[in-house]
């Protein structure tokens, strides 16, 4: 047969060579070894602990570049120090836009829905790069701070036409898309504008969006109402760990972070030091990560036949004793070895995972890109400077504020149309019930919109200087239309 494809395997920290034993096991039963080479790489907290704050070698850095895949286990991250979240290092270094996690009730696994006969089957694609994961955050005033939160076109549509593949891919006729476009008109209006726009590929798959708060309800309500809900970063993380409580935990939740070149297969609870090295945790959520991952690599057949025989496991009451009400646990090991038991055997209480034709992988090693790629959605986009939002530390009355900045303002194109505090008016008009602190927004638009277009951004930029000879500016915000439109919101109030 042809050469193998290669995936690198981080064992982590904790329980994590515990479970990825076992994990092995199964995979090396099913005849996934026959056609997969798994490359070991150094991961975690003995990297950590050697100096290196990245948490992985440059071997490993290397094995995942070439390979393209990631296989992992739980890892810890120092406390303090200079060491950074692996998990998130990761997913923005390899370009993992797309976090796909899978939701399903598991039979033998106790819970309200479970027991009230509800089945749970839901994919959340969470968005993974963007949002206020970026962790762009500034100390603004003595009383402030801010976290930028960065939404893109093309993040977004990387992360939805992902989400419409797999729902294909998988059958699922219906996709939610998780917001707050309601509030922020502009960050999750567009992440609400691409999805649709990405829909549109997908005729004959449902689109419905929902907004957060009311999605948070409703699956704790009617989680058979959804199969896959698309979501921003933030919010998508918070949805995920509400899906996971629907069918038992964390520890039944498998995670994929897929990307154009590298993708990595994670378990997504932590490394349990409180059980490590005892030989009882659950590989569960590990399995069914690496089972994601080999349907990745298109080892359809593989996958079902191990999926179907955990599900027999499960079914057969065989747990480990994390699993709620469990009185007769078995350790990882013997877990392993019950699924290995099941090869070939498929649940009888619930549907088994259809087994298709095909075992052929489809996968191939991506090639490393040798500059960064520029992403443009909207290329042919025209702005122009309609004005300034200038922010700045102060704790002077409002009115005084509002006269002075009108009297710096006076020979210059811009006029002041409004003052704001923590996101609401107080200039020209507002409520004296709206409490203050010392950063202001002061806002500037053109006196006549005949300059739109003809002024560029300078005349913006000399207000910004003569402001800033007055008062302490901690931010500056260039105002624009683009394609005729404001690109900017109103205050609350204005
Ligand atoms: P944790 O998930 O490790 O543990 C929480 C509880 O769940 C513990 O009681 C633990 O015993 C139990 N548990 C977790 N996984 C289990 C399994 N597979 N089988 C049985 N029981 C299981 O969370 P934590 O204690 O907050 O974090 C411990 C360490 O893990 C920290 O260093 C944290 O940074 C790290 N962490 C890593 C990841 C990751 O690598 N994806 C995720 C979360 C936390």
């Amino acid at each position: 047969m042809s050469e193998k494809i290669r995936v690198a395997l981080a064992a982590g920290d904790g329980i994590g060579t515990e479970i990825m034993d076992a994990c092995l096991e199964v995979f090396r039963a099913a005849g996934v070894m026959d056609t997969v080479e798994f490359v070991p790489v150094e991961m975690g907290q003995r990297v950590f602990a050697a100096g290196d704050s990245r948490g992985m070698t440059d071997e490993a850095i290397d094995a995942i570049e070439q390979t393209g895949l990631l296989y992992k286990g739980p890892m810890g991250t120092p406390i303090g120090g200079g060491g950074k979240s692996i998990n998130v290092t990761l997913r923005k270094t390899f370009g993992a836009f797309a976090n796909l996690r899978h939701f399903q009730s598991l039979p033998g696994v106790d819970t309200v829905f479970s027991r009230a006969g509800v089945p749970v089957d839901i994919y959340v694609v969470r968005e993974n790069i963007e949002d206020t994961y970026g962790g762009i955050e500034h100390r603004l005033t003595a009383d402030v701070v801010e976290c930028k939160r960065l939404i893109t076109a093309p993040g977004c549509d990387q992360v939805h036409r992902f989400a419409f593949k797999t729902a294909q891919s998988l059958g699922i006729t219906k996709v939610h898309c998780g917001h707050k476009a309601n509030i922020m008109k502009m960050t999750d209006g567009m992440f609400l504008e691409r999805f649709h726009a990405a829909a549109k590929d997908h005729p004959l798959i449902e689109t419905a969006d929902v907004i957060i708060d009311a999605l948070c309800m409703n699956l704790v309500l009617r989680p058979q109402e959804y199969r896959m809900v698309v979501l921003p970063n933030l919010q998508g993380d918070i949805v995920s760990d509400l899906a996971a409580g629907l069918v038992g935990g964390l520890g039944f939740a498998p995670s994929a972070n897929i990307g154009d070149e590298i993708s990595i297969f994670e378990a997504v609870h932590g490394t349990a030091p409180d059980i490590a090295g005892k030989g009882i945790a659950n590989p569960t959520s590990l399995l069914l990560s690496g089972i994601m991952m080999v349907r990745h690599i298109g080892l359809y057949r593989r996958a079902a036949l191990i999926e179907n025989a955990l599900l027999a496991t499960l079914e057969d009451g065989v747990h480990t004793g994390d699993v709620r009400g469990e009185s007769d646990p078995v350790g990882t090991g013997d877990f392993a070895k019950a699924i290995i038991a099941r090869l070939g055997k498929t649940p009888s209480g619930l549907e088994a995972r259809p087994i298709p034709e095909t075992a052929t992988p489809t996968y191939r090693p991506p090639t490393r890109p040798t500059v960064n790629r520029l992403m443009r959605t909207f290329e042919t986009s025209v702005s122009h400077v309609a004005g300034c939002d200038i922010y700045i530390d102060t704790t002077i009355p409002v009115l005084d504020l509002a006269r002075r900045l009108q009297a710096i303002a006076e020979n210059s194109p811009f006029k002041l149309t409004m003052i704001s505090n923590r996101g609401t008016q107080v200039w020209p008009s507002g409520s004296p019930y709206t409490e203050i602190v010392d950063y202001f927004r002061v806002r500037f638009e053109l006196r006549d919109m005949a300059f739109l277009g003809a002024i560029g951004q300078m005349p913006a930029i000399h207000l910004l200087t003569k402001v800033t000879e007055k008062f302490v500016v901690t931010d500056f915000q260039p105002l624009k239309m683009f394609d005729g439109k404001p690109g900017f919101s109103l205050a609350q109030g204005q």
